[in-house]
């Protein structure tokens, strides 16, 4: 997968991005992250990309030629339109379902804004998608293009070393992950659950479902009307929220 991401602070992205697992599938080409400075494509004196909002109020708004010229730049040779996002708290909360669609794209281009945003006519020439990393105001886009781009690459297939690493995880399956350990046995009078010691592969599967379904009713109860649970499963929920014994 190609990734652009037009930004007025590039090298906020190499700290984070080409770090850790998504600096090596970066590393191994499976991953291509370019990080394109829009003010390169503003042609004035100081290289202004800013300017005052018609009609008034604080602030500025970034104008969209430079960033038109920044996206040109990238569609250069391309014979198809890349998938366009705006990271914008206007857009639509960004989800795992989000990052799995996403992780199926061959080629991003994500837009940050800074200031006040954007003008809103680069949103009508370019944009496909507005991305919102949730409902609060960020001083810039980039923060939400590292998540965005880091939940997503990891669903690439060769990313992680393998797909179970990730299809257990929380929200992949609309549920919460079981709770982890890991060594010591006992750590501050704390055991280990036995039956992860106990070497039985069926138990133990059995035991991380019902966790999973537990942690889940416990902590994001709203989510179990739509995941999938077997009819064994619904009874089991029933019972426990009868008991609220989580
Ligand atoms: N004036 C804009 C508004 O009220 O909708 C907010 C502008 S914000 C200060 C500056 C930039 O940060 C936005 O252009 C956007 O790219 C980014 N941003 C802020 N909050 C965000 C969020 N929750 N999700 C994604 N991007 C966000």
């Amino acid at each position: 997968m190609r990734v652009d991401i037009l930004t007025l602070f590039p090298e906020m992205f190499e700290a984070v991005l080409d770090s850790s697992i998504i600096g090596r599938a970066k590393d191994k080409g499976i991953l291509e992250l370019n990080y394109i400075q829009i003010r390169d494509f503003a042609y004035n004196k100081h290289r202004q990309v800013d300017d005052y909002p018609y009609g008034g109020g604080t602030g500025m708004v970034m104008q969209p030629e430079p960033i038109y010229l920044a996206y040109q730049s990238v569609c250069q040779g391309l014979d198809y339109k890349p998938k366009t996002i705006y990271l914008s708290p206007q857009g639509k909360p960004f989800r795992q379902g989000t990052a799995k669609k996403l992780a199926r794209e061959e080629h991003l281009v994500l837009i940050c804004g800074h200031y006040e945003g954007v003008d809103q006519r680069i949103l009508d020439e370019i944009v496909d998608m507005e991305i919102s990393l949730g409902d609060f105001v960020l001083t810039g886009g980039e923060l939400a293009a590292m998540a965005v781009v880091d939940a997503t690459a990891r669903l690439i297939p060769g990313v992680l070393k393998s797909e179970e690493s990730f299809s257990e995880e929380s929200h992949f399956s609309g549920l919460l992950e079981y709770p982890q350990y890991t060594r010591p046995e006992e750590w501050r009078g704390r055991r280990v659950p036995e039956i992860l010691l106990s070497g039985h592969h069926k138990n133990i599967e059995a035991w991380k479902r019902e966790m999973s379904i537990r942690t889940t009713l416990k902590k994001r109860r709203g989510m179990l009307s739509k995941a999938p649970l077997s009819e064994k499963e619904k009874i089991f929920v029933e019972e426990l929220k009868k008991n609220e014994n989580l």
